[in-house]
């Protein structure tokens, strides 16, 4: 994979840039531009060195405009928007610009030969430019036909966020620093259970929190009431042998209306778990602080509703700690921006990754298809 650094003669070429501004849109703005700040050293590198930049992006499913991500990105750089996708309205659009300037062309989904991984849609994007350059890493385990086909049909590179996420997560799998706990909590079990098998392995320490810590619950034989859990049996039992799983001991439940502390052993059939409990913070709190390396995806409570204490407090921790910390996940990323102070989110030892289900397959298989279509 080469590096926008590598890139000669920058100078006039057009480069086109696989950015990942889908964004969530509230009232027609962009109400988080974390994605945005994270591209911005590749934009800004580009445009010194006089390249002209066409930035593509995905906004949703398609059907919506990507104009809202235009003006959120015209407060950091001058940028002009074209509401089409590929045609003579951006042929000539490109024709006129000059080297610094900053073009987006409107949601690639929009036309069904991004999703569909068009071969004809990837040329006529590559007929735009001289050089691509991915800085996608959110949608890069997606096979669309910006991510894989078009780094194809021309020079590509990696733009400077995907290159941190790479080195960044890899530490969690490439001779990890030890002590080394890996917190996982949210929901869609399914999903995430590779990631335990996977790091059951390589962490010392695998602590197990938000809804599926209800499947383990369950699978322990404990009352989970009307809490969130998988139907499916995934086989867990053997996991819970492991010496290095940690499962909440307490929870915080909703049962009757009112807010409790329970044992695990002590929940009921009406009672519905939204948090792990105050002892099992306790628990984990020495694990955080004799932590060199900690990775962490997914809140450990439904924080929308009541549940976020535990979270909150455990991200304070780590973000205290001396530990490399590795934070991902769009959930639990915007519980640790809702933290006092702010700054919290820029401390060095911490790296905030913009991915989410992009980085959960990173963790897990070490790659991306876009990153396999850069080399
Ligand atoms: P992330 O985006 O950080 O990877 P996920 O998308 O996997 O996290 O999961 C986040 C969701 O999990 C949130 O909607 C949160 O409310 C939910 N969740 C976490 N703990 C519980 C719980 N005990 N009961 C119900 N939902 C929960
Ligand atoms: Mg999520």
């Amino acid at each position: 994979m080469r590096s926008i650094k590598q890139i000669k003669d920058i100078k006039g070429k057009t480069v086109m840039v696989r950015v990942d501004f889908n964004l969530p849109i509230k009232g027609g703005t962009v109400a988080d531009d974390f994605r945005i700040k994270k591209t911005l050293p590749t934009i800004d590198f580009l445009q010194k060195k006089g390249a002209k930049i066409i930035l593509i992006t995905h906004l949703g499913k398609g059907g919506e405009t990507a104009a809202p991500v235009a003006d959120a990105l015209d407060k950091f750089t001058k940028i002009t928007f074209i509401p089409e996708i590929t045609g003579e309205a951006v042929i000539e659009a490109v024709k006129k610009m000059k080297g610094g300037d900053v073009i987006l062309l409107e949601n690639l989904r929009n036309d069904p030969g991004e999703k569909g991984g068009s071969a004809d849609f990837a040329k006529k994007l590559a007929a735009l430019a001289d050089i691509y350059v991915n800085e996608s890493f959110p949608v890069d385990h997606r096979e669309d036909a910006s991510i894989v086909l078009l780094p194809k049909l021309l020079p590509s590179y990696a733009g400077f966020q995907l290159e941190e996420e790479i080195k960044n997560l890899s530490q969690a799998f490439e001779n990890p620093k030890r002590p080394f706990l890996f917190i996982l909590g949210g929901a869609k079990f399914a999903t995430k259970l590779p990631l335990i098998k996977k790091y059951l392995d390589l962490a010392d320490h695998v602590f197990v929190g938000g809804a599926l810590s209800n499947d383990f619950l369950k699978a322990r034989g404990y009352e989970v009431g009307k809490s969130l859990k998988s139907d499916e049996d995934f086989g867990i039992e053997e996991l819970l042998q492991n010496k290095k799983l940690i499962a909440p001991i307490d929870v915080l439940t909703q049962s009757d209306g009112k807010l409790i502390n329970k044992k695990v052993s002590q929940v009921g059939k009406d009672d519905i778990i939204l948090d792990v409990g105050e002892e099992t913070l306790s628990t984990l709190e020495p694990f955080i602080k004799e932590a060199e390396l900690i990775l962490w995806n997914g809140p450990l409570g439904k924080y929308e509703a009541g549940g976020g204490g535990t979270t909150k407090k455990a991200l304070q921790l780590v973000a205290d700690s001396k530990a490399k910390s590795i934070i991902g996940g769009g959930d639990l990323v915007s519980v640790l921006s809702s933290l006092e102070p702010k700054s919290y989110k820029l401390k060095p030892n911490l790296f905030v990754s913009t991915g989410g289900g992009a980085t959960l397959d990173f963790l897990a298989n070490g790659t991306l298809p876009g990153i396999e279509a850069l080399k």
